[in-house]
Order: C-alpha cells, then structure tokens, then sequence
C-alpha cells in the first residue's frame, strides 16, 4: 500500500486524484489531505478517505473543519489531526509514512513544502506549476542531488515523458508543446480590450481552476509550460516549440535526430496523467474516455500568434533570463490575473503588468527557498503598485 500526501486536494487536480485513488483502494491510501479554504468539500474527503492528517490554510479555517466534521457526525475518536499554515503544509508532504507527494496547490503556497519532500527523496506528481516556474534552479539541483523522481501531471509535459521514453534523451533534439489557442484564438486583437472574466474563464477544451483557465486564454500558462518543459527535461528555450492544437488531442510531440517525431495522443482527462504518474513505470487500465478512430478527426497545427499574446514570449526571455526571472514572471501573473478577475484591469493589461514587473525587478540567484519567496513578494508588490497606477484615474 502506497501512502499518499495530496496538496491541493479540493481543487480540480486534487478531486481528480483521489477519483483515481478512490478506484485502487488496494494500492493507495491518504496519509494527508491539504486544503486552503474550501471545508465543505475537504470534510467529505476526511469521511471518505480518512487521513491520519488534515491541513487548511489559517486557523479560521481549521475552525470551520472542526464545525463541518462535527456536523457530519464523525466520531471524534476518527477525526484526523487537524492543523493549519505553511509549516502544517510541510509536515504532511515530509512525514516518513508518506511516499508519493502529488502537488497540486495553486501558487507557491505549494512549493516549501514539495521543496522539502523532494529533500528527503520522495515521489513527487507534479501539477503545481510554481514549483518549477518559480523553484527550477533551486527545485532541479534539489532533485538531483536527493534523488527524488518528479513525475508530471501536466498533460503536455505528462505526454511528453511518455514521449520521450521511445528513446535515449540524448538523442531527442525538440519538444512540441500544444496549445489549445484559448477562447480568444479567433478574436481580434483590439477587441480583447474589451473581454470579459466569464469570456475569458470559458476554456473551450479543458476544465481547470480559475488561475489556469485565465492563464490559458492570455497563453502564460503555455509559457509556464515551456520553463517547466526546460527544468524538467533539461532542454533550452531554442529546443521548446509551441505548436497551437485547437482539438487539444495531441498534447506533445518529441522529435529525434533522425527526424521521427512521437507523439502522445489521448482524450481530455486529467485522471490519465495523474494515474500515470502514480504507477509509473507500469501502466493500469483508467477509467477515462478513449480515443474514437472510427469517426472523422480533422487535427490542425499553426504557430501562435505573438503579437497578440505577448506573455508566451516574456516566458521565453524569462527562461533565457533564469534565475528569478521565472519567480517573478508568476508573481506578477498571479497579481495580474486576480485584478483582471476582480474587473481592476482589462485583458491586455495582465501582460503589460508583468512586463513591466519584469523589466523592474533585476534578475538574481537565490539560494534558499526562503529567499526566492522573498523576491516573489518584492514582484508581488511591484505588480500591485502597477494595478493601483492603472486603478487611480478612474478614482
Ligand atoms: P484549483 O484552483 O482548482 O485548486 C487549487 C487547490 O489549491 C485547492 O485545493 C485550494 O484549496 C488549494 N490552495 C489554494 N491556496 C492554498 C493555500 N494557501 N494552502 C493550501 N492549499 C491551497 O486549481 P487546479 O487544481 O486547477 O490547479 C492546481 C495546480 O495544478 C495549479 O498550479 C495549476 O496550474 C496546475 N495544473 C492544473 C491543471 C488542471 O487541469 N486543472 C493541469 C495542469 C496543471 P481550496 O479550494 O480549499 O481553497
């Protein structure tokens, strides 16, 4: 029996992992559940899976838990530990019980703590874009030198580790990653001042959490992808090319130096890479739809649009840029984003909030976790001081 720490586990990540957990109760257990806010859903999966430790964000919250058990009628004497906070958050991915680590907090709120289960070797599934957009350098040598095996839950870079096993690594000379397009990949660019939060949270392939959908339509996530792509195989930003795949079918492509390009193919559900990246390297039947060959499929392929979606290139001068750079390309995304949610800023102004964050904040090594949380704050600031600039006239 495998135990298992989820980060993240309410949202759309985490309720996919414990649908495929909840289908091998002979392989997987919970060892810990960790949530922000959301009680309601979190106290469900305590009366489902019964974790010997459950984690929310502040205390207020642990609060609420203890409210929301108590009206489940759980016994006390079958509650789990219940903590709440960053250092509770560590606990549960370090305990020595825990093996698999899948980390699909949204933000850096997840990073310390798959920082130091990677520390003591474990397995980690990574969904948890921050841990490498924002941790690469720190994250990478950590990983090299414990030992720790990063297993990806993203579906293109999931696709792209299934890719790459068809060769040696040094024989594989590009990676392809697919984009969607977002729901704005057929509107004008000058009408984009003009989209709305629901327009924009309208993902025309995939069901995500907030943050991802938006980075989907203005295509940072994509570019998040890229310097994921970059730290977690260990190819330059020259060798990473986005190819934009409306049918979001094909989710990577490798191609080798004898020019034959793989490509891994599958259905819209995440249950499939995070299944795969809990039993890797053995593949088990998953419940997800399968690919339908005898019905027409038209699968089309063009390049991005650059212009109109300016972040996908700040991604590349950030990765090309390294250290912090990445840190506070995400800081100020996520300070963008929630503006642009909360009706602050229009749509183009997200990108324009992180290349200016960008261009303002020197680029630097840090050595700690501590330290790169520190400059994820300075970019956080930075980025809100731009929103506010943006807010004044209108006040
Ligand atoms: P959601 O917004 O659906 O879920 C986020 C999770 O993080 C929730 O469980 C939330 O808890 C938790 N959380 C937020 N803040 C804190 C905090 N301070 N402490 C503890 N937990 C916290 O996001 P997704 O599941 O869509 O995405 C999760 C991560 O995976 C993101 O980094 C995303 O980019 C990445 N990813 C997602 C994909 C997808 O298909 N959804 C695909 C590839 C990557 P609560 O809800 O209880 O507040």
């Amino acid at each position: 029996m495998q135990m298992l720490t989820v980060l993240g586990s309410t949202g759309s990540i985490g309720v996919n992992t414990l649908d495929v957990v909840r289908l091998w109760k002979d392989r997987f257990a919970i060892h810990s559940l960790v949530a922000g806010a959301n009680v309601t859903i979190l106290a469900q999966q305590i009366l489902e899976f019964r974790p010997a430790l459950a984690v929310v964000a502040d205390e207020s919250g642990r609060q609420k838990l203890i409210a929301e058990l108590n009206s489940l009628g759980l016994a006390k004497s079958d509650w789990p530990q219940l903590e709440f906070g960053a250092a509770a958050r560590v606990l549960a991915a370090t305990d020595p019980a825990v093996e698999f680590v899948l980390s699909a907090i949204v933000g850096v709120a997840g990073l310390e703590a798959t920082y130091e289960a990677i520390k003591l070797g474990k397995r980690i599934g990574l969904a948890n874009k921050e841990v490498l957009v924002s941790g690469g350098e720190l994250v990478m040598a950590a990983t090299r030198l414990y030992g720790s095996e990063l297993l990806p839950v993203d579906s293109e870079h999931n696709g792209a580790h299934q890719c790459l096993r068809a060769g040696k690594r040094n024989e594989a000379v590009k990676l392809i990653l697919t984009a969607s397009g977002g729901p704005f990949r057929k509107t004008p660019k000058q009408d984009l001042q003009n989209v709305t939060p629901a327009q924009a949270l309208n993902h025309p392939t995939w069901k995500m959490g907030p943050r991802i959908t938006i980075d989907s339509a203005t295509l940072m996530n994509k570019g998040f992808e890229v310097i994921e792509a970059c730290w977690l195989f260990d190819f330059t930003a020259d060798e990473v090319e986005v190819v934009v795949h409306p049918q979001s079918k094909v989710h990577a492509m490798v191609e080798f130096n004898d020019g034959s390009v793989i490509t891994q193919v599958c259905a819209t559900d995440m249950r499939m890479p995070i299944q795969y990246a809990l039993t890797y390297p053995e593949r088990a039947d998953a419940p997800v739809p399968r690919m339908r060959w005898d019905e027409v499929h038209q699968w089309d392929f063009h390049p991005p649009d650059w212009d109109k979606f300016p972040l996908l290139g700040l991604a590349y001068q950030a990765i090309r840029a390294g250290g912090s750079a990445g840190c506070t390309l995400n800081a100020a995304d996520e300070i963008a984003v929630e503006s642009f949610l909360n009706n602050e800023i229009p749509f183009p102004s997200i990108a324009a909030t992180v290349a200016e964050t960008l261009s303002r904040i020197p680029v630097s090594h840090p050595s700690s976790i501590k330290e790169l949380l520190a400059v994820d704050r300075h970019s956080r600031a930075v980025a809100r001081e731009l929103v506010q600039a943006q807010l004044a006239p209108s006040r």
